[in-house]
């Protein structure tokens, strides 16, 4: 077996919102850590954010509303099913984080009192605020490097080192050269996304999703194969956006005045956005296309959407609406229903964590959209990057190290990895593999659900485990690469299919709808549905806890 090792302090799982703010924040606190990124793209451009951003969707300011009362609304946002404790931390250090971020240059715009444009985006309350910042991942990207944090790029963790119920660091694969990297670490922030590549977009392109396809899901599979439990996973969330080119159009566009129209011309919404209606608005979506509506808007709020679509948010927006001959003055724009997705930022899965973003796992902490801290977005990846850093090193005080010595984890993930190299009865390209589950997860796993579908796509997803290794055809580094991310997409479709199978009633429009239960039942629900490994894959635990 040949692999290289490394003894760092902290190891950082994804370079995206969460992960560079973490790896920041850590060499703030104490410029000596160690501290390591392993990233599976580039962290210039990888992530969510990938270019800039247009909002925090999340800010409290001080002296005009308070913590509470945004952790309240997150509550009903969710229908109850949200902890206090993290929603309040969220809110509570969001203003610092605007104040940190104006620090380093990102511009948030001013209206004409001076004051920070607030935008309405929950169900009460104006708690987002605009940002104007094309390059906020670049400044992400300089300010790592400056500090001395220590990135490995192209490479993508595999399996979490695991001793005696501690996380010790982690298996990482080069997927430039495919040499195995063992990284024995103090202490551990997983900090790798949601499952953005889940379900299968209508445009049928694997690539083509809202969120940063790179985000499979990985986090979920690493943390559940550790033994860290997660919660949330029955919230298959799905978003109304720009039909063909899956972009977010609602939040600027609503927000800034514009309207909701259906085929008929008439005006379902007008001048707000929050995450409650979307699920009303993904239901009208179902009855015949929706559309925004710009032309009764003055000229200059016209200018600062396409400012907002072209610059921040992605300058390949101007094109696609160009060549489709659309112009916001005049013409309506087509939206549709998009892929399913599990996801901390915009839904409420992921893993267990408290309001320190400690995970379940001795030495493992959790941040941003892999974290099930409910619909933290950007405002969440950063403050609880933050969190996470501070949590660590605190770890990391006077206690003493015991490096993994059990290198049988090693040898396993060696050995699976192998497994997919040598397949000679293979038969299967990683695209049609990838195609056929995720069709399958949009017509067993989304709603509407049931009993019989839910344990349809459960014997489906142990099918495809089964198969991978055997049938699927691995020619290079890349779809070695690829196997990987297939396996943990399988995985957390299988958590999924169980966590909705457990919760026997109807909730979050839908995002969780059940033809057998149809009624929202609080009397019995009100209640986290966790998941945690049993043994080896499929064999896990269920267990509901109490909202806090
Ligand atoms: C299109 C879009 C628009 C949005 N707009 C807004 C907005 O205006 N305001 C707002 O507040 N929020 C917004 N959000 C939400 C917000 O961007 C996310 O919640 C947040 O950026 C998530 O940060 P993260 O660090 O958890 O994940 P990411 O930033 O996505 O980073 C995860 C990183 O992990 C890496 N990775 C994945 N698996 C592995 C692995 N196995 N090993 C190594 N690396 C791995 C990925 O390559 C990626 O770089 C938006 C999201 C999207 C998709």
């Amino acid at each position: 077996m040949c692999f290289e090792e490394l003894d760092i302090d902290l190891l950082i799982v994804g370079g995206g919102s969460a992960g560079t703010m973490a790896a920041i924040r850590a060499k703030e606190i104490n410029p000596d850590c160690n501290v390591v990124i392993v990233e599976k793209a580039h962290i210039k451009r990888s992530g969510s954010i990938t270019m800039g951003m247009d909002a925090l969707n999340v800010m409290i300011l001080p002296e005009k509303q308070t913590p509470r009362e945004y952790a309240a609304v997150a509550r009903d946002t969710c229908q109850g099913i949200a902890d206090f404790g993290p929603s309040y931390t969220l809110a509570e250090r969001s203003f610092d984080l605007l104040k940190k971020l104006e620090n380093w240059g990102v511009f948030f715009p001013k209206d004409t009192c001076g004051d920070y444009q607030m935008l309405r985006i929950h169900m009460r309350g104006k708690f987002g605020v605009a940002m104007d910042e094309p390059d906020l991942k670049v400044m992400l990207w300089k300010r790592v490097g400056e500090s001395g944090v220590v990135t490995y790029h192209r490479t993508t963790a595999v399996a979490l080192l695991v001793e005696d119920e501690i996380v010790k660091g982690a298996v990482c694969l080069d997927l430039r050269t495919g040499k195995l990297r063992v990284v024995h670490a103090k202490t551990v922030i997983l900090a790798n996304g949601g499952a953005g590549r889940f379900g299968l977009p209508s445009s049928g392109y694997l690539f083509g999703t809202y969120d940063y396809p790179g985000n499979a899901g990985d986090a979920y599979s690493l943390a559940f194969q550790a033994g860290a439990k997660l919660t949330g996973m029955e919230y298959t969330a799905s978003n109304t956006l720009i039909k063909d080119s899956n972009l977010p159009l609602l939040y600027i566009t609503l927000t800034r005045g514009a309207r909701l129209v259906n085929g008929f011309g008439e005006v379902l919404g007008e001048g707000a956005a929050h995450l409650k209606a979307e699920e009303r608005i993904a239901e009208l979506q179902r009855a015949g296309p929706l559309f925004i509506r710009m032309d009764h808007l003055p000229e200059e709020k016209i200018q600062e959407i396409e400012h907002v679509l072209f610059t921040t948010e992605r300058p390949m927006q101007r094109r696609f609406w160009q060549q489709r001959k659309i112009n916001f003055r005049t013409d309506p724009l087509e939206l549709a229903l998009t892929e399913i997705q599990l996801c901390g930022g915009h839904g409420i899965s992921g893993m267990v964590v408290n309001r320190k973003a400690e995970t379940t796992l001795d030495g493992l902490y959790a941040a941003g959209d892999a974290a099930a801290v409910p619909m933290q977005h950007l405002t969440g990846a950063f403050v609880f990057g933050q969190v996470a850093a501070e949590s660590a090193l605190g770890y990391m005080e006077n206690k003493v190290f015991h490096k993994c010595r059990n290198n049988r984890l090693v040898k396993k993930t060696q050995a699976d990895l192998d497994a997919f190299r040598d397949n000679s009865l293979a038969q299967v390209s990683p695209h049609d593999f990838e195609y056929k589950v995720r069709r399958t997860i949009n017509e067993y796993v989304a709603s509407p659900k049931n009993h019989y579908r839910l344990n349809r796509a459960m014997e489906l997803m142990q099918g495809f485990h089964q198969e991978l290794a055997s049938k699927l055809i691995v020619n290079s580094t890349h779809d070695l690469g690829r196997a990987i991310e297939i396996r943990s997409i399988i995985e957390c479709a299988y958590l999924s299919a169980a966590a909705s199978n457990a919760r026997q009633e109807s909730r979050w429009g839908d995002r969780h709808k059940r033809t057998d239960f149809p009624d929202c039942d609080d009397v019995n629900w009100l209640k986290h549905i966790d998941v945690c490994r049993d043994k080896a894959f499929p064999s896990l635990k269920i267990s509901f806890r109490a909202v806090e």
